[in-house]
C-alpha cells in the first residue's frame, strides 16, 4: 500500500488526540497518516543561524512528524513576508493591503527549494504526497526538478483571487505555472475553481482536456472542488463534554433572558470585523426598543501581530467596540462583549449553543469553519440562527443560512432582526437543511475524496514537469 506524505507549513498533528485541543483538520489529516502510515512535513517553528536541513523527528501519537528549522530571514522574507503579506491578502482580494517586495518572492522560493531539497530523499515510489495551502504553491515544481515522479495533490485552504487582481503579482505567471507541476489541484468551492480556470485559459492560453482536466505549460492537471467541514462526531463530543455543558450554564446564566449572538474570528481583516460591528451599530441605531435585549459577544484571538497591517487592524477595532459600547451601554448592559483572547473547541461548542444568532460576516474566506461549528453546536428542537457572507466559500453550500453582504451595514442590520425575531418553525427547517450540508462534508469525507482523487489521477509515463 501507497505510504502518504502531507506537507504543510506548520504541522498540526497533536501529541495528545485526548487533549481535545487539536482542530478537526489536524485530527483527520493524522488519522490518514495512522491508516496510510506516512508522514508529517514542515517548519519546525524554529528559527537556527544558518540552515542545515537537518529533520528532527517526533511520534506524535502514532504519527511520525519530521520538522526542519530555518533562518530568521527566511521566516521574515518567506513567512511573515510573502505568505502573510503577499499572497493572504492578494487571495482575499486585498491588493490594497498587498506588500509586492521582490526580497519576499525569492525568500519564498528560497524556502520552498530548500523543503523540497530536504523532503525529496525521504519520498519512495509509490508514495501519495499532499501539499496544503498557499505557502508551498512552488514545492511541487522544485520537488519535479530533483525527479520526483510521485502524484503530488495540493489544496488551496484559501480563496483564489481574480485573474485582474492576481496579473498585479509581479511574476504571476511563474506562480500559476508552478502549479502545473501537481497532478491534482483541489479547491474549496466551484467559484474559486473557476477562477483558478480563467487564469489559465485567458492569461496562459490553456485549455480544458475533460473530466476536470486542464491543459497549460506543456501539463495536465486535475482540478476539482474539496469543501472542507467540521469533525462532526468529535465535535458533538466537544459539546457534550463536561466543560461544554458547564460553559453552556454559565453563558445561559449571565445573559439573563437576554437573546446573546456570537462571533468568532481569528484578529484578521479578511473577517469583516469591523463591518459587523457597524452593522451590529445600525441594527442598534434603528431598533431602539430592543437594545437591552441583546448583546453580541466577539471571540476575536489576536493573529499575526507582527505584521503592521494585523496592529492597524487591531487598533481600529479596539476604538470601534469603545465607541459602540461608550454610546449605547446602560449601568446593567453593555451591546459587545470584546474578548481578546481564545477558548478550547469545548468552551466554543458551549458559547455557539448559548446564542440565539451566530454572526459570520468575512468580506472573503475561503470556506469558514465556524460557520459549520455553529450549526452542529445548536440545540435541535431551538436551534439559533446563523448569518453568513455571501463571500464566505460555506455560502455556496449553506444557502439556507440567512446570506448577507457584509459591506452593506444595512443588510447586516436586517437580519440581525430578521435572525432575532425568525418562528421556530422556520428556524428548525433551516437548521435541519444547514446540519445535513455540516455532516455531508464532514472533514474525513473531504480528506478521503482528496485521497481517493489523487490516487485515481493517471500519471502521465515521463512523469516530468
Ligand atoms: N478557534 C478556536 N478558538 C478560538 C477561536 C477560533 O479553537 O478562540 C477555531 C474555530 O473553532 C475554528 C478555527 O479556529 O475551528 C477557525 O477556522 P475558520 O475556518 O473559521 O477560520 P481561519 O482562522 O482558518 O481563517
Amino acid at each position: 500500500m501507497s505510504r502518504l506524505i502531507v506537507v504543510s507549513n506548520r504541522v498540526s498533528a497533536p501529541a495528545d488526540p485526548a487533549a481535545g485541543s487539536a482542530g478537526g483538520l489536524a485530527m483527520a489529516l493524522s488519522a490518514a497518516l495512522r491508516k496510510y502510515d506516512g508522514l508529517w512535513f514542515g517548519w519546525s517553528g524554529e528559527t537556527v543561524e544558518q540552515f542545515t536541513g537537518e529533520l528532527k523527528y517526533e511520534d506524535r501519537a502514532g504519527v511520525t512528524v519530521s520538522l526542519v528549522d530555518l533562518e530568521a530571514q527566511d521566516v521574515d522574507e518567506y513567512y511573515n513576508g510573502y505568505a502573510n503579506k503577499t499572497l493572504w491578502p492578494l487571495f482575499h482580494h486585498r491588493v490594497d493591503l498587498t506588500a509586492y517586495e521582490r526580497s519576499y518572492g525569492e525568500g519564498y522560493e528560497r524556502v520552498n527549494r530548500r523543503f523540497a531539497e530536504v523532503l525529496a530523499p525521504l519520498i519512495q515510489p509509490d508514495d501519495l504526497i499532499w501539499i496544503h495551502d498557499y505557502h508551498l504553491i512552488p514545492i511541487a515544481w522544485h520537488l519535479r526538478r530533483l525527479g520526483v515522479t510521485n502524484r503530488i495533490g495540493f489544496f488551496l485552504h484559501t480563496p483564489w483571487p481574480a485573474r485582474q487582481l492576481l496579473v498585479t503579482l509581479p511574476h504571476h505567471r511563474r506562480l500559476v505555472e508552478s502549479l502545473f507541476a501537481y497532478d491534482l489541484i483541489g479547491f474549496q468551492t466551484q467559484e474559486w475553481l473557476d477562477l483558478f480556470r480563467d487564469y489559465v485559459i485567458s492569461e496562459a492560453r490553456g485549455e480544458l482536456a475533460g473530466y476536470g482536466g486542464l491543459e497549460a505549460f506543456d501539463r495536465r492537471v486535475q482540478i476539482g472542488t474539496f469543501p472542507i467541514g467540521i469533525d462532526v462526531e468529535g465535535f458533538f463530543d466537544a459539546r457534550n463534554s463536561k466543560e461544554g455543558a458547564r460553559t453552556y450554564d454559565r453563558m445561559a446564566a449571565s445573559s439573563a433572558f437576554r437573546s446573546m449572538m456570537v462571533g468568532v474570528d481569528r484578529l484578521d481583516y479578511s473577517k469583516g470585523l469591523e463591518e459587523r460591528m457597524v452593522g451590529y451599530e445600525q441594527f442598534l441605531q434603528d431598533n431602539a426598543e430592543m437594545r437591552g435585549d441583546v448583546f453580541l459577544v466577539q471571540v476575536t484571538p489576536i493573529s499575526r501581530d507582527d505584521v503592521d497591517t494585523y496592529q492597524d487592524i487591531r487598533a481600529r477595532l479596539d476604538a470601534l467596540a469603545g465607541r459602540i459600547n461608550g454610546e449605547f451601554a446602560d449601568m446593567d448592559w453593555q451591546p459587545i462583549r470584546y474578548l481578546n483572547r481564545s477558548y478550547r473547541r469545548d468552551q466554543l461548542a458551549g458559547i455557539y449553543r448559548a446564542a440565539r444568532v451566530g454572526l459570520v460576516t468575512p468580506l472573503r474566506d475561503g470556506m469558514n469553519l465556524v460557520a459549520k461549528e455553529y450549526v452542529a453546536a445548536q440545540n435541535p428542537d431551538d436551534p439559533g440562527v446563523l448569518i453568513l457572507s455571501r463571500f464566505a466559500g460555506a455560502a455556496e453550500q449553506m444557502g439556507e443560512a440567512l446570506l448577507v453582504n457584509p459591506f452593506s451595514r444595512e443588510e447586516v442590520a436586517e437580519a440581525i432582526k430578521k435572525a432575532l425575531t425568525m418562528p421556530l418553525v422556520e428556524r428548525v427547517r433551516k437548521w435541519k437543511a444547514l446540519m445535513k450540508v455540516v455532516r455531508d462534508t464532514d472533514v474525513s469525507i473531504w480528506r478521503d475524496d482528496f485521497v481517493g482523487a489523487l490516487k485515481a489521477v493517471e500519471v502521465a509515463d515521463d512523469g516530468d514537469a
